[in-house]
């Protein structure tokens, strides 16, 4: 912990052993995994407001859900064992409605009326289709054979009071909102957001639609809605210029107002790389060569504690290393624990042949059920971003990729994106 009681890395948390080159990517994904720890907080936040929050602790049901027995359908409840033998029972006046039970129990070889997600009354096990039953004035009759418990939904069958529900880490969805709510949870304790600070570096950098001569940036749009659809709180730090006093300026800011930065530019070994610069002088940095394509080297360090994430500036890279070490990285600071895409294996609808030496991440997107790849490889190209759904990932060694080939197929959609 420091001074305002955030808990912060060790300096050295990026650090690489000595002698090492090209880090293959899972084993760069490895030592994130198990260097990076949860520093946000916990608070307690309404069930209704909880989507997209993680999870601070273990939660059980604090009911048992449903409560208490009730009808599947619209019909006639009754005793199953009282009418065994017998083709119809006389029925009772009052009826049991969804809100409105019955208020006492069952007279004794009776049947009552009853309505879909109406409390069973207690005397009664089972209930006939109202469709199965031939209704008198006063009694029902059952020409089909019945069967002991039909189209009852018995008490505790969706969960028991207890019963643990989620797990700690676990990232909250709509299905789990409806899900908290059925078993009487009103609150939740989650995580805070993680505050995460995103910042373009370059000279050649403008905002998009600014007038003038210069390149838009395209990355911190990208890279802030990233930041949101993890559930973070995401800081614009906007466009930095090269020199060192700019950016030692927001470094600065992000170490006051962030738990992570994201920066984009300026992270290689260049005379205008002040990301590193300044990292290697007054902070710390491993530059990690990850043996990626698309991706030059990727600048993880720390600035006052801060985990800083220098990407490549080209989109495509920076989007790339974004998706595949700087989310999961971010998802463990923020307290989800680690948390891998999901995957799916489909047929090729392409022809590729990959060197070895290099994991890499193609443009792509799944139609009529095979993946296609975007016609170029072009780093420059962001249109082949946006025409993708998402990548196809192609092993470490060598690959020779004919049609109907199956790949690794990571849609954008399990990114959060
Ligand atoms: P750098 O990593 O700073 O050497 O930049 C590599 C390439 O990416 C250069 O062509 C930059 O102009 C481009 N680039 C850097 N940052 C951005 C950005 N935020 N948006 C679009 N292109 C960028
Ligand atoms: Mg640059």
């Amino acid at each position: 912990m420091n001074a305002d009681g955030k808990k912060r890395l060790a300096d050295d948390c990026f650090a690489l052993p000595a002698g090492v080159d090209w880090t293959p990517v899972d084993e760069a994904l490895e030592r994130l995994r198990t260097r990076l720890e949860t520093v946000t907080s916990t608070e307690v936040v309404p069930l209704m407001q909880a989507a997209g929050r993680i999870l601070a602790e273990p939660v059980t049901a604090k009911r048992s859900n449903p409560p208490a027995a009730n009808a599947a359908v619209d019909g006639y409840a009754f005793a199953f064992d009282s009418a065994k033998a017998e083709a119809s029972l006389p029925l009772v006046e009052a009826r049991s409605a969804a809100g409105h039970p019955l208020g006492a129990p069952l007279a004794p070889g009776h049947a009552c009326r009853i309505l879909t997600g109406a409390e069973v009354p207690e005397g009664a096990d089972t209930v006939v289709l109202q469709e199965d039953c031939e209704v008198s004035s006063d009694k029902v009759r059952f020409p089909r054979p019945k069967k002991h418990g039909a189209n009852v939904r018995r008490a505790g069958e969706d969960a028991v009071a207890g019963d643990a529900v989620f797990s700690a880490g676990q990232v909250l969805n709509a299905a789990d909102l409806a899900r908290g709510a059925a078993v009487g949870l009103s609150e939740v304790s989650v995580r805070t957001k993680l505050r995460v600070a995103v910042l373009s570096t370059g000279d050649e950098l403008i905002a998009p639609g600014a007038e003038g001569p210069g390149i838009f940036d395209a990355n911190r749009p990208m890279l802030l809605a990233l930041g949101s659809g993890m559930g973070a709180e995401v800081l614009d730090l906007g466009i930095c210029k090269d020199n060192a006093q700019d950016v030692r300026a927001s470094l600065d800011r992000a170490a006051q107002e962030a738990d992570a930065l994201i920066t984009t530019g300026g992270a290689s070994a260049g005379d205008e790389d002040y990301i590193s610069q300044l990292l290697s002088d007054k902070g710390q940095i491993s530059t990690w060569r990850v043996a990626v394509k698309p991706g030059r080297p990727l600048a993880l360090g720390t600035w006052q504690g801060l985990p800083v994430f220098g990407l490549p500036g080209n989109p495509v890279a920076a989007l790339v290393c974004s998706l595949i070490f700087v989310r999961p990285a971010l998802m463990a600071l923020a307290g989800a624990g680690w948390v891998e895409p999901q995957a799916f294996t489909v047929p090729a609808a392409f022809q590729k042949s990959k060197k070895p030496g290099r994991r890499e991440y193609l443009r792509a997107r799944v139609r009529d059920g095979q993946a296609e790849i975007f016609h170029s490889e072009g780093s420059g190209l962001v249109g082949g971003l946006s025409w993708a759904d998402g990548l196809v990932e192609l092993p470490d060694g060598a690959a020779e990729i004919s049609p109907g080939d199956p790949v690794r197929y990571l849609p954008f959609s399990s990114f959060g994106l």
